[in-house]
């Protein structure tokens, strides 16, 4: 059986997709990996380094895909990569499955079984395989670096000859995975952090990491669902919300924010009067790009300035971490490999309490209802 992993062609993406640390595992389960020619280049990974780990190295692109059983991917390729694999081939990788859903068509013309990290379930038995975990974490950090390196101050208290510098002040507005990252790395840069989320198990986490957490007042409206996600709240719930911002957002350096709702447009928690609110030299930065974001006014992937203000709201701040990005995507990929390899062959389970809903095509056939019903809105619209 054979592994493949190809160089990412998407622009400004550097990460891999395993790393030789995780060929050297996968090879260990007599399985065969074969790297794409320089594909770990951006990682810092060498030709060299994976064939010390034991992959095949190959510049012949139309080769690999031939012979692949199992295509593994950071992104998700083009459809010209789908077509080019065998039927019953697998791709596992961040598919983009519910954003996107037809573009997954190929796959499925193709009789390809597809799997994406994205919805893999957030079990206790699936923490290894949490990708989107790892991507955040990393982007969470790397959000307080770039705003750190973006304000014309310093983070921390400085008792100097020349007299005190007072500490940045930073809000992160959204406490998941992503920030509380950014709060911890705030915290360690030596910033006064305040931390804001709807979901009141939040801030015990926020505390515990010596920010503040801001309350608002939402009348014992439900915030929750059962899965620990937050849910969409009400226009008037949402306002309570940004008037609190807006309020705290006057003495902030830095507002990190990072809200979203799976499967809904991100909140709008930052509207123009708060922007506007915003002391000159501030920046705010929305990771919620992607999902439409939490800031009136922000790009994706594009820097604006308003009054002063500068706005960012990078998409892919996994990618410009690589090394680390790749090596914590790297290993939840291969935990994930290990479900669907047995005695060094493909043996796809689906009543695997992980594998079944990580499935979008299978057979011809969009298997995960949320996709199938994501496919069949997207063609009536
Ligand atoms: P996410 O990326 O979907 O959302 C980020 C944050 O935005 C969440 O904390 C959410 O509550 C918040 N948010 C949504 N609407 C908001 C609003 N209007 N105002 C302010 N904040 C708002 O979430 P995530 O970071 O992927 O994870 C969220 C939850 O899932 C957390 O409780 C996390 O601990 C849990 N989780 C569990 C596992 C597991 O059990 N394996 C793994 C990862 C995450």
């Amino acid at each position: 059986m054979n592994i493949v992993v190809l160089r990412d062609s998407i622009p400004g993406e550097a990460r891999v997709a395993l790393m030789p640390e995780s060929v050297k595992k996968l090879v260990a389960l007599k399985v065969s990996v074969t790297i794409e020619h320089d594909a770990g280049l951006a990682a810092a990974r060498s030709d060299d380094d994976y064939a010390q780990a034991g992959a095949e190295i190959s510049s012949d692109r139309n080769a690999l895909l031939a012979a692949a059983d199992i295509l593994v991917t950071v992104n998700r390729p083009p459809k010209e990569v789908f077509s080019q694999l065998k039927k019953g081939a697998v791709v596992l990788g961040f598919l983009r499955p519910l954003d996107e859903p037809q573009a997954l068509a190929p796959a499925l013309e193709q009789g390809l079984t597809t799997f994406a990290m994205e919805l893999v379930p957030r079990i206790t038995r699936a923490q290894a395989m949490d990708a989107l975990s790892s991507m955040a974490t990393v982007a969470g950090y790397k959000a307080v670096i770039l705003g750190a390196s973006q304000i014309p101050r310093m983070f921390p208290l400085l008792m100097t000859a020349a007299g005190t510098v007072p500490p940045a002040r930073v809000l992160v507005l959204g406490a998941g995975v992503a920030g509380l990252q950014a709060i911890a790395t705030a915290r360690r840069l030596g910033a006064v952090v305040e931390g804001y989320d709807v979901r009141a198990a939040a801030g015990e986490q926020v505390r515990s990491l010596g920010a503040t957490f801001l309350e608002v007042d939402l009348g014992g409206l439900k915030t929750e669902d059962a899965g620990g996600y937050a849910v969409e709240l009400s226009e008037e719930a949402l306002q309570r919300g940004r008037d609190l911002i807006a309020e705290r957002a006057r003495t902030a350096d830095v507002v990190i924010t990072t809200a979203q709702v799976p499967g809904r447009r991100a909140p709008m928690l930052m509207d123009e009067a708060a922007v506007s609110g915003m002391k000159r030299g501030s920046v705010v930065i929305d990771l919620a790009g992607s999902t439409g974001g939490n800031v009136v006014g922000s790009q994706p992937d594009q820097s604006v300035e308003r009054n002063g203000v500068t706005i960012m709201a990078p998409t892919n701040l996994a990618a410009t971490v690589p090394v680390h990005a790749s090596q914590l995507y790297s290993r939840n990929v291969t935990a994930f490999l290990g479900l669907l390899i047995k005695d060094g062959e493909l043996n796809i389970d689906m009543n695997d309490d992980v594998v079944g809903p990580s499935c979008v095509t299978h057979a011809g056939q969009f298997v995960n209802q949320r996709v199938a019903a994501a496919v069949n809105s997207t063609a009536t619209h």
